[in-house]
């Protein structure tokens, strides 16, 4: 891992080299907040641009057409069209993405237009069964050829410098960019999250439009099998992730996923640039989705947020009860039987629980099930609810994230600028941006939560009762909520990273260009 690199030359020096110009960046991801979101990804695809923009590049973003993206799409006009390698005919479009309120302007997006390929109801990637789309290979090749396009001459007016692309979603897009013909445009991968590789059978290599020679280990075969994650690491020219720790883990077998080797050779060009919050999205002195707002010195309001949260889910509105609350996909990976197993230890000491998520349905009965026998005391909301997940951050005390493996997470600094004490493991960027509740850390004011080594039971548990145990203490727990609402999660010094690496991939002769 690398944090040295790129990001070490600092930001001043990248200023110098780029001579004072915008970079052209084309962002691709498969999702992009406020238009369509599952996850993390589209929280920081939707902030990333804005935070470049104020750092002196010029981004536009390259979406699928899914529903819900050509739906918010203002001011669409089709701008050409080109041929995927399979015959079909794809048309682009062009338009504004809706402006958040108290962001930046409006940002500028290139929609692929095929109902065929994106206008499925329900999950961008899966069917109602949660079965993966069998065509899934190619609605996210025609997304890499669409980059690539547009790196060269699709637009007569833009064309980018660098091309950064997220997840495996949009894995083929260095492959395309690095072994197609035309203008050589350099690409920055982002892995959000290893677990999920984008992986279909060595029949579909025919669709993708790349010559034979990418078909082997050193190109994009994984094991028999076409892995568009693997591609995003093999060709890409920079290659980030969402936090230092996890960087560092994903070299290792543990949490390899079976590419932790290419991972290590390709350790210079690596990076870890933790993620950072939209605070023009999240801010409880702002929040538009929050009963009453607060802030550190003024927390009255939370109070009422906390009484009417309570109210809302069903619990016994309890002002001395600490409500603990799980804003997540309900999967394995999050730790939730974890906290099923620890429901006891909540409600014999005087806690709430309170569940947001979808996903797995028999981690979703299983709350139920819980719900159903401490009523009052825990509660499930399943589904997906953006106004609900700021409401519950606002109300709730503790913010649970005992995740088996965390490429970053979002919530648990969510939950410290809501005042909610985050109890996480220490592990990918959960260790990155919690500092656990010792005598020291409680003495010198630097703790923000309560951070548990092991994924086990017991190790949970012992967190859950030093939660508690810190609730009972009122000026300690107060000092933390306050060192945790004071955080600066902002995407100042994560841009900046960005810039560095983007600076970093740009071959020389692009560099003079700028
Ligand atoms: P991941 O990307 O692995 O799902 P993160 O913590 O990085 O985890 O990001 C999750 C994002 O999705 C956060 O913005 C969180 O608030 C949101 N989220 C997760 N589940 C739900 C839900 N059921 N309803 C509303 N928002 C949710």
């Amino acid at each position: 891992m690398t944090e040295a690199s790129p990001q070490d030359q600092g930001p001043t020096a990248a200023l110098g080299r780029l001579g004072g110009s915008p970079l052209r960046l084309l962002q691709v991801s498969a999702e992009i907040f406020p238009l369509l979101k599952t996850g993390g990804l589209a929280d920081i695809a939707g902030a990333l641009p804005a935070a470049l923009d104020a750092d002196g590049c010029e981004v536009r973003v390259l979406l699928p057409g899914f529903p819900a993206i050509r739906a918010g799409l203002q001011h669409a006009a089709p701008i050409g069209q080109f041929t995927l390698p399979w015959g079909e005919s794809m048309q682009v479009l062009s338009g504004d993405l809706p402006a958040v309120p108290g962001g930046g302007g409006a940002v500028r997006a290139y929609v692929l237009h095929a109902p065929g390929l994106y206008d499925r109801p329900g999950n961008p990637y899966e069917d109602s069964a949660r079965r993966p789309y069998s065509d899934n290979h190619r609605r996210f090749a025609a997304l890499a050829w669409g980059a690539a396009r547009l790196a060269r001459d699709l637009d007569p007016e833009w064309a980018p410098q660098i091309v950064h692309a997220h997840d495996w979603h949009a894995g083929l897009v260095p492959a395309c960019l690095k072994l197609t013909a035309g203008r050589r445009v350099p690409c920055v991968f982002t892995v959000h999250n290893l677990a999920y590789q984008g992986i279909f059978s060595a029949d579909h290599f025919g669709d993708l439009g790349l010559p034979p020679s990418a078909f082997q280990m050193d190109g994009l075969e994984f094991h028999g099998q076409i892995s568009y994650m693997k591609a995003g690491l093999f060709y890409a020219d920079k290659i980030t992730t969402v936090s230092p720790t996890y960087a560092r883990e994903i070299q290792k077998p543990e949490q390899g996923f079976g590419l932790d080797g290419l991972l290590r050779t390709r350790r210079n060009d690596l990076s870890g640039i933790l993620n950072a919050v939209d605070s023009a999205v999240w801010n409880p002195a702002t929040d538009a989705h929050i009963p009453r707002h607060y802030a550190v010195g003024h927390l009255a309001g939370k109070a009422r947020c906390k009484a009417a949260l309570q109210e809302e889910a069903g619990l016994v509105v309890r002002k001395d009860a600490p409500l603990f609350t799980v804003v997540s996909r309900l999967t394995e990976q999050k730790g939730l039987n974890l906290v099923l197993a620890g429901i006891d230890t909540i409600v014999q000491g005087g806690g709430q629980l309170l569940v947001l998520g979808s996903g797995d349905p028999e981690l979703e009965n299983a709350f139920r099930h819980a719900a159903q026998l401490h009523k009052g005391h825990v509660a499930l909301r399943v589904g997906y609810d953006e106004p609900f997940a700021h409401r519950i951050f606002a109300g709730s005390d503790v913010t649970l994230v005992p995740s088996r493996f965390e490429p970053c997470g979002l919530t648990q600094m969510y939950g410290q600028l809501y005042g909610s004490l985050p109890l996480v493991r220490a592990v990918g960027g959960l260790a990155d941006t919690v500092v656990d509740a010792d005598l020291a850390t409680l003495d010198d004011g630097t703790a923000t939560g309560i951070v548990f080594a092991s994924f086990s039971e017991a190790d949970y548990r012992h967190a859950v009762r030093r939660a508690l145990a810190l609730y009972r203490q009122p000026r300690a727990w107060a000092r933390v909520r306050q060192t945790g609402m004071q955080q600066n999660f902002s995407w100042t010094q994560a841009a900046q990273h960005y810039r560095a690496v983007y600076l970093a991939a740009l071959p020389d002769f692009s560099r003079a260009s700028t």
